[in-house]
């Protein structure tokens, strides 16, 4: 649900009414486009730079032809921004911005401001309950919308009192969750499963650097489910959640929240504050 008035297709602002899909758009029914959720706080468009490029990776992975370059798209979310914020009495408007580019003849490109959810604040100090299901993603470094996978496994998630679930892969690796990228945490040494089996979340990326600069070590790794004891914790990042501490996994119980995980939660808080939504590695 949007409560804001405008959305951009294909570069034109519009009354949000119109934002809907044609349904002679077989690409759509059939899922073929991929898509970006980004984050707005006071004004601020976290990461663009690094959601526009992910959007065309994705695109590039299911070889979903279209014309639009980069500086144009960042200027259609600059246009809505600014539209958003002429017709805001509070200038400094804060919402999520989902990017959605449907294949076909005709690519669709609609950049829709969505009402942020903004989670329980008990998530971070008490940690997340979690529940694995078996699911490898199809072209796992694209974010596309072949999402029904996702959907019953973040509804079961819900249906148990959950956080999200967890990817199991063929392996019994522990890949991701629905909507999150997984790290395992032992001293000060970050575990992320391999790159090549994930979605390249533009908050790893973030945190990544700034976990570097805190003296933390990152290391790529098979995580199987069944050696979860073996780390002094977990963790998931995204967007419009940041760091959420893993309490739970299934019927595993994380005994407490490092010490070292609250440190680079809170570096990662302050990084987003200073960033200015800006990433220049
Ligand atoms: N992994 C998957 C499968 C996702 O769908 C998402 C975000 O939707 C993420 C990880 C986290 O990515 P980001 O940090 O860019 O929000």
């Amino acid at each position: 649900m949007s409560d804001f008035k405008y959305f951009s297709k294909n570069g034109q602002i519009l009354p949000i009414e119109q934002a809907t899909i044609p349904l002679e758009n077989v690409e759509y029914s059939y899922g073929f486009g991929v898509y970006e959720t980004m984050k707005v706080r006071n004004g601020v468009v976290y990461f663009v730079d690094q959601h526009v490029n992910r959007l065309f990776k994705s695109s590039e992975i299911i070889e979903l032809i279209h014309s639009y370059s980069k500086e144009q798209i960042k200027g259609y979310i600059e246009d809505l921004i600014n539209k958003l914020r002429s017709e805001s009495e509070n200038a400094e408007i804060s919402c999520n911005i989902k990017m959605l580019l449907i294949g076909g003849r005709e690519p669709l490109l609609f950049i829709i401001p969505l009402s942020p959810l903004f989670p329980d604040r008990k998530l971070y100090s008490q940690g997340a309950k979690t529940i694995t299901v078996h699911n490898e993603r199809l072209l796992p470094n694209a974010k596309t919308l072949n999402m029904f996978p996702s959907y019953m496994a973040y509804k079961k998630a819900k249906e148990n009192g959950c956080y999200d679930a967890l990817y199991i892969d063929s392996q019994g690796y522990i890949t991701e969750g629905t909507r999150t990228n997984f790290f395992a945490i032992k001293g000060s040494t970050l575990f992320s499963p391999p790159l090549d089996k994930i979605l390249e979340g533009v908050t790893r990326t973030t945190m990544i650097h700034v976990a570097r600069k805190h003296g933390f070590e990152i290391q790529e790794k098979d995580i199987p489910l069944s050696e979860i004891d073996q780390y002094d914790d977990s963790f998931l990042t995204s967007t419009s959640t940041r760091i959420v501490p893993i309490r739970q996994i299934d019927d595993f119980i994380y005994a407490e929240i490092p010490e070292k995980l609250k440190e680079l939660m809170a570096a990662y808080d302050a990084f987003l504050k200073e960033s200015n939504g800006i990433f220049v590695v």
